[in-house]
């Protein structure tokens, strides 16, 4: 069965949006104003960095800065995601302040409004209520066409007329210090990120010229495309199986996608995520490569962070043993236990 034979019955409640969705009002004017900053933003430095591309020329100091901070803000998705959202391992303030840091940067939107939209995603996944759903709009109406659903999910959904509310989906966000101050200044970190970071670099190893790239292809055009990538994991990887492969049967349109999972490092493996939402390590074969991951796994290693969810559960699943591997079967457990506690 696909996903829209699977949803169709829900069509006729579309209207009757779930709790949690902010319709008009205050709370969507902000993030209208957010989008259109954003947008212009990244949309025209990415413009402007072609030109300079074409015009000026780049050498090897602002293609070492694209590809340093492209990997620095793909891990920082990865704390987001992981982290945040799901809380698949913890630790303590210092390591959340880093934590913090590198997801602010990524350029993505605050830390608050983030984490309500994806664990809104997790309890409506495709199914009226999905942020970004191929399938349905921030309305609930079924797409007219699969190309339209799929530019929706990509980014489209971003100027649909309602928000998510983070007191409901987000309570533990709001409770945490660290994670506000960062949502409160998260403006400063998108600078530091897609502007002064790289600047600062280019300056120092080749002068104003070398400085100007950095900024426009290093830093605005980066963010531009990292966010692009990380995007193919609303649309690529709940494409049904359109692309990549379904391990598991689960109630979504989600897949692992290689090439999103080489690009996202590992957030691609999709299918296995919305499986075992609050798992750390996404891989369950050699040809799955998760370096988020991975990393969260070697932060372990060290020391810097503990309580790894998911680490040697799975097996325990397998041989027929209840337990650890239970607490990760639900979707929207991760998300459930802190919206009931400001626990980190
Ligand atoms: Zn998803
Ligand atoms: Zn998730």
């Amino acid at each position: 069965m696909t996903v829209i034979e699977s949803v169709a019955p829900e069509q006729a409640e579309a209207a009757k949006l779930p709790p949690g969705v902010v319709v008009e009002g205050p709370l969507v004017d902000a993030k209208f104003l957010d989008s259109y900053i954003g947008f212009g933003f990244l949309v025209g430095g990415s413009i402007a960095a072609l030109i300079w591309v074409f015009t000026q020329g780049i050498g090897w100091v602002e293609i070492s800065v694209f590809a340093g901070m492209f990997a620095l803000t793909t891990v920082g998705i990865g704390f987001m995601h992981r982290y945040f959202v799901h809380r698949s391992f913890r630790c303590g303030p210092v390591m959340r302040t880093i934590l913090a840091a590198i997801a602010t940067m990524t350029v993505q939107g605050s830390i608050l409004k983030w984490v309500s939209n994806h664990r809104r995603h997790h309890l409506h996944s495709d199914k009226p209520g999905d942020v970004h759903s191929p399938y349905y709009d921030g309305s609930g109406n079924s797409h007219v066409s699969f190309r339209k659903g799929m530019m929706h999910a990509h980014g489209g959904w971003v100027w649909d007329r309602e928000t998510t509310d983070g007191a409901y989906y987000a309570r533990d966000i709001l409770a945490d210090p660290i994670a506000m101050f960062f949502t409160r200044t998260r403006w400063y970190w998108v600078a530091l990120s897609a502007v002064i970071i790289p600047g600062a670099i280019g300056y120092v190893f080749g002068g104003v010229h070398t400085m100007i790239g950095c900024v426009l292809f290093s830093g605005l055009f980066r963010s531009y495309l990292m966010t692009m990538a990380t995007s193919l994991v609303n649309s690529v990887c709940h494409s049904d199986g359109r692309w990549g492969y379904r391990r598991f049967e689960t109630h979504d349109g989600t897949t692992n996608e290689l090439v999103t999972s080489l690009l996202t490092f590992g957030e691609g493996l999709h299918n296995n995520h919305h499986r075992f939402p609050r798992d750390a390590y996404l891989s369950h074969a050699w040809y799955e490569i998760d370096i988020n991951g991975l990393i969260i796994l070697g932060l372990g290693k060290l020391g810097l962070v503990h309580d790894i969810v998911g680490v040697g559960k799975r097996q325990l699943a397998a041989d027929g043993e209840q337990g650890g591997a239970a607490e990760s079967q639900n979707a929207f457990d991760g998300a459930a236990e802190d919206l009931h506690s400001a626990g980190r």
